[in-house]
C-alpha cells in the first residue's frame, strides 16, 4: 500500500484533496494545462480503484487583479478550486480588499486559502477588512481556509466566531507539501478549537457523502456543472 493509504488509513481520512500550486507559481513547480489533465487522469484511476477518494483541485493565484490565472475551461475540470495571492503582496487595505473580494465572486471558487499572507514571526501579512471578506464568502457560498502550517495560521482564530455567526464553513487544510506535512492539520485543528470552530461549522469534519453532496449542489447553484 502506498504511503499516503497508509496515512490516510491510520489518521481515519476518508478523503483526500489534491491541490498543486497554478501555473503562475513557477517557482513552486504551479502545473500547466497538460499537467493538469494528466494528473486528473491519475486521480480518476485511483479513485475507481477505491479506497478513499481523492479530490481534484488546485491552489490557484489570485492575480493583481482578482481574476485567477487559468480559463474557466480549466477552473470547471476541479472538484474544488482554492484561490490565494502568492505574489504582489503590498498592498494596502483597498487594494487588498477589493483584490479578494474579485476572488471570492468568481463563481468557481470554492475555498479563500491563506487569507492575509502572513508568516508569523517574520511576515505580518497584507491588511484585509475581515468582515467585508467574511461578508463576500457568505454571500457567495465560500469555504474559508484556516491555513494549518504553524507559521501561518491564517485566518486568524479570532475571526472564527464572526465567520460561523455568518454561517461561513471553516476548512482546516494542511498546506502539505509532503505526504508528513499533512501531520501539520493538528496546529490547525488547535487554533480553530481556540476560535470556537464546532464540528458542523468545520468544512472538512464533514463526510465524504456530505462533502460530494456539498460541491454538486454548490456548483448547480453557480451554474456551472
Ligand atoms: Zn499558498
Amino acid at each position: 500500500m502506498p504511503k499516503w493509504r497508509r496515512l490516510a488509513k491510520k489518521n481515519g481520512y476518508s478523503y483526500f484533496v489534491i491541490s498543486d500550486h497554478s501555473k503562475t507559481a513557477v517557482y513552486a513547480g504551479g502545473l500547466t494545462e497538460a499537467q493538469i489533465i494528466a494528473q486528473q487522469k491519475e486521480i480518476t484511476t485511483l479513485n475507481a480503484s477505491g479506497g478513499i477518494k481523492i479530490y481534484s483541485s488546485i491552489e490557484c493565484d489570485i492575480l493583481n487583479d482578482g481574476t485567477l490565472d487559468y480559463d474557466d475551461a480549466v477552473l470547471k475540470t476541479f472538484d474544488l478550486v482554492i484561490v490565494s495571492i502568492h505574489q504582489n503582496l503590498k498592498m494596502d487595505i483597498d487594494k487588498a480588499t477589493q483584490r479578494l473580494l474579485r476572488a471570492i465572486e468568481n463563481p468557481y471558487t470554492t475555498i479563500l486559502g491563506h487569507m492575509t499572507g502572513r508568516l508569523l514571526l517574520s511576515r505580518p501579512g497584507y491588511p484585509v477588512d475581515h468582515k467585508k471578506i467574511i461578508d463576500a464568502c457568505a454571500a457567495n457560498d465560500v469555504v474559508i481556509e484556516i491555513n494549518a502550517n504553524p507559521y501561518r495560521l491564517d485566518i486568524d482564530h479570532t475571526y472564527i466566531p464572526y465567520a460561523m455567526e455568518k454561517g461561513v464553513m471553516i476548512s482546516i487544510n494542511p498546506d502539505a507539501h509532503s505526504i508528513e506535512g499533512i501531520g501539520d492539520i493538528k496546529w490547525g485543528v488547535i487554533s480553530a478549537r481556540k476560535g470556537g470552530l464546532t464540528k458542523a461549522m468545520c468544512w472538512n469534519a464533514q463526510s465524504l457523502e456530505t462533502v460530494d453532496n456539498w460541491l454538486i449542489a454548490r456548483k448547480k447553484k453557480k451554474g456551472i456543472l
